[in-house]
């Protein structure tokens, strides 16, 4: 298969080759030199290992390469927000020794940016009002493009979500999982930026912050499917994307996904060099020396992190 490469004959990441109409513009470059990473929690409930494990990857891979490391709470779903849960995560990682840098980005504060980035979408004539409901539409499937030439001039539309319409191919090289190509058309479709119930989506937000503040994102498996959607809206917008390592996600014996909504239970704290060593060797790393405190983990950690030693696959079942 051929491999993107850089000018070092590195793969290269998120290089994402895009129909004419949807990008004459070149790749930009990165705004600082400076490697940032993130980590970006949804406040919907506690720290899991699952999500532990993307938090652990992301702040060695950003301290190895003496970057900046982020933390963001990506907190737009207002009603999906667990009360108290923002605060809590906080505080688990704070226990468990990661330091952050900059205040915590709010994705609630941000909203005037999505805005003009979503008018950004609408002065290049791609978003269209839809109004198909969830029902009306193959479930699972790609959505097919019914409303794509109800192109709109302004936002919001009452009672309606707005998409972007999404064309041409896309490929990026993920550092954990190799090559990833999609099709926007085909395999994407035309990705959701605006909700009915007047929220921004996910999608836009995601791709609009990682593009503006973030060059490494290092992030569960899980969400490798939502990188195509996130790319296409990138790139309409003419942003420089990041680089993309998808870490695997948890299984529990049963097969089932460790996240917040399956009840996992979240990271026990009060031993926080166990859950640290736990996450450590799940990711592949070697093993350390033992350590008395979080910060001997630290300091032995971030120099021994080794991208390549993580498991390139999608699941892992602990
Ligand atoms: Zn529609």
């Amino acid at each position: 298969m051929h491999r993107l490469q850089d000018a070092r004959g590195n793969p290269r990441a998120a290089d994402c080759l895009i129909n004419d109409t949807l990008n004459p513009g070149r790749q930009g470059e990165h705004l600082t030199a400076r490697p940032v990473g993130r980590f970006a929690p949804s406040p919907t409930g506690l720290l899991h290992l699952g999500s532990l494990l993307a938090a652990l990857a992301s702040y060695c891979d950003t301290r190895n390469r003496h970057g900046l490391w982020q933390l963001r709470i990506d907190d737009i779903d207002g009603p999906r927000s667990m009360p108290g849960s923002a605060e809590a995560i906080q505080k688990t990682l704070e226990s468990l020794g990661f330091e952050w840098d900059g205040p915590i980005l709010w994705q609630s504060q941000r909203l005037e940016r999505y805005h003009a980035a979503l008018q950004t979408l609408i002065d290049q004539r791609l978003v269209f009002a839809c109004q198909c409901s969830r029902k009306s539409l193959p479930r699972g499937e790609i959505y097919p493009g019914h409303c794509r030439a109800r192109l709109i001039d302004s936002f919001p539309v009452a009672d309606h979500a707005l998409r972007v319409h999404l064309s041409g191919k896309c490929s990026f090289v993920d550092t954990i999982q190799g090559l990833q190509e999609f099709d926007l058309s085909r395999d994407v479709g035309d990705s959701i930026v605006w909700r009915r119930d007047g929220l921004v989506s996910y999608a836009l937000a995601c791709a609009v912050d990682d593009a503006d503040k973030v060059s490494h994102v290092v992030r569960g498996a899980d969400l490798l499917a939502g990188t195509g959607a996130q790319l296409g809206i990138i790139k309409a917008l003419r942003l420089t994307p990041p680089e993309y390592a998808h870490v695997p996600v948890l299984l529990d014996a049963n097969g089932d996904k460790l996240s917040k909504h399956s009840l996992a239970r979240p990271v026990d704290d009060s031993d926080p060099l166990e859950i640290l060593h736990r996450a450590w060797l799940i990711l592949g790393q070697q093993p350390l020396a033992a350590c008395d405190t979080v910060s001997d983990f630290w300091q032995q950690a971030i120099p021994a992190w080794q991208m390549s030693r993580v498991p390139r696959t999608r699941q892992i079942t602990v």
